[in-house]
């Protein structure tokens, strides 16, 4: 387990996701941090993964690297209590906004999309250095889209990591990738900044060419990648002049995170294989 998540999770601690961000800020990757955890047990739990984001942020922002921080809802206490959720995004929302960076509030399974985006409506009231995840998976992601009111937005567009029930859900690939499309492009009409995170080059291709087409420049729009996954795809998008940046997942907590995570979705295992043995790449 340890040798197959070295590829996507630098090590357990910020030193180890710094100097991964710095060998990519070399490459001209920009970055995004994120601590491997989820579902914490109690409050107290909650308040020290704060503590710990407080000072991945201090750190990007001390060695001037062009990187944000993405919090998990519940790793953050929203399945222990909603408010408290929302008091814990807003306190790092400050400090973040203080040191001129972003949040990302990120998006778990759908018991958890209503209370995710109550949050971060209340967050959004407030802050303007917040943004959220969408899924193109879920159903009800283009009425989510509708319901966002107006105003600046920041959506990491993604097909979603969690196996949802048919009833609520696209189940097979084509349908995820069409509605991942249009829900893009819903987004660009609204006015959003939106990060594509994938490495679905189809999909890619599908999306420069809307923004080209309708003038869409670097400004409104980056590629999303996760650390391990089809490095020479995410060369070829910055080659081509696509902004590129990359997810760096680290914490002691990676065995229990990377076992949970194969659990929820066993097609990772399939990703892996493929990927360990190049074929696809
Ligand atoms: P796929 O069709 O799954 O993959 C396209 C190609 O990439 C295939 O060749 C595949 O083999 C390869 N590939 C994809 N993933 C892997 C992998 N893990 N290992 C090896 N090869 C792989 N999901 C959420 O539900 N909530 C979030 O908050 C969230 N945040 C994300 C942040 C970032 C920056 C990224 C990139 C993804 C995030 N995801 C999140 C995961 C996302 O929902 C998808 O599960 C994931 O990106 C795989 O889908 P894909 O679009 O790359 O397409």
């Amino acid at each position: 387990m340890r040798s197959l998540s070295s590829r996507y999770i630098p090590g357990e601690t910020l030193d180890d996701a710094l100097r991964e961000l710095r060998a990519l800020r070399d490459e001209d990757f920009t970055g995004i941090i994120d601590i491997l955890g989820e579902d914490v047990a109690d409050e107290r739990a909650a308040r020290s993964v704060v503590q710990a984001y407080g000072k991945a942020a201090e750190a990007i922002k001390a060695e001037e690297l062009d990187a944000y921080v993405s919090v998990k809802p519940t790793h953050v206490g929203l399945n222990l209590s909603e408010d408290l959720a929302a008091e814990l995004y807003a306190e790092l929302a400050r400090k973040c906004a203080e040191l001129d960076l972003f949040l990302r509030v990120e998006m778990e399974d759908h018991t958890t999309t209503d209370a995710t985006l109550r949050v971060f409506a209340r967050l959004r009231a407030e802050f303007d250095n917040v943004g959220i995840v969408l899924q193109s998976r879920l159903f009800r992601t283009p009425t989510d889209i509708d319901a966002i009111p107006a105003g600046p937005l920041s959506v990491r567009m993604v097909k979603g990591i969690y196996l949802e029930p048919g009833k609520i859900a696209h189940v097979d690939p084509d349908p995820i990738r069409d509605e991942y499309v249009a829900c893009a492009i819903k987004l660009f009409e609204r006015g959003a900044f939106v990060s594509i995170a994938t490495h679905d080059d189809v999909l890619a291709d599908a999306l420069t060419a809307y923004c080209k087409e309708h003038g869409i420049g670097t400004d409104r729009y980056e590629f999303q990648v996760l650390l391990g996954v089809r490095r020479p795809l995410w060369r070829a998008w910055r080659d081509a002049g696509h902004p590129v940046r990359v997810y760096v997942p680290f914490g002691p907590e990676w065995r229990a995170y990377s076992t949970r995570r194969l659990r929820k979705n066993p097609q990772i295992v399939r990703h892996l294989m493929r990927d360990f043995f190049s074929l696809g790449d």
